[in-house]
């Protein structure tokens, strides 16, 4: 934990320092980057099967909703938000259809970066961060093998 805090400190002195666009670059890429060693989903029911999983493991008691957008006109790569209290949404796009890119959408949801709406300010500096670096970091035993 310690390390992603250091990492997340790192890239707000370069975000504040220097410009919002290279700000933005380092989210862009870091997010790219945070994806490469995904592990394709191959199904819906598979794609359900990971979210209880992880639910499990991170003790999530909510319920999570998943949808694919197969034509790719509603997420560029993926989306979570709250429903309704309780009740959560996570989105991918069907060429992200894989585990880290899950993963970042699921942290966003168990790290509560849902729970107020859009926040344009959290969400740029603090959780889409939070959440790239998290993704980074995990690697799931399905990407071991
Ligand atoms: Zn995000």
């Amino acid at each position: 934990m310690k390390i992603k805090e250091r990492i997340l400190w790192v890239m707000f002195s370069i975000g504040i320092i220097t410009s919002p666009i290279l700000y933005e670059k380092v989210l862009i890429n870091g997010n790219q980057l945070s994806l490469c060693e995904g592990k394709k989903i191959h199904s819906k029911s598979e794609l359900e099967q990971i979210i209880e999983k992880r639910k499990k493991e991170f003790g999530f008691k909510g319920e999570i909703v998943s949808k694919i957008d197969s034509t790719g006109e509603i997420v560029d790569v993926g989306g979570s938000r709250k429903m309704e209290s309780g009740k959560y949404e996570v989105i991918l796009n069907k060429d992200y259809l894989q585990n880290k890119a899950l993963e970042h959408e699921l942290y966003h949801i168990f790290d509560g970066h849902c729970e107020r709406g859009y926040d344009p300010i959290s969400y740029i500096f603090w959780y889409e961060p939070k959440a790239m670096i998290h993704t980074l970091f995990y690697s799931p035993e399905e990407n071991k093998k």
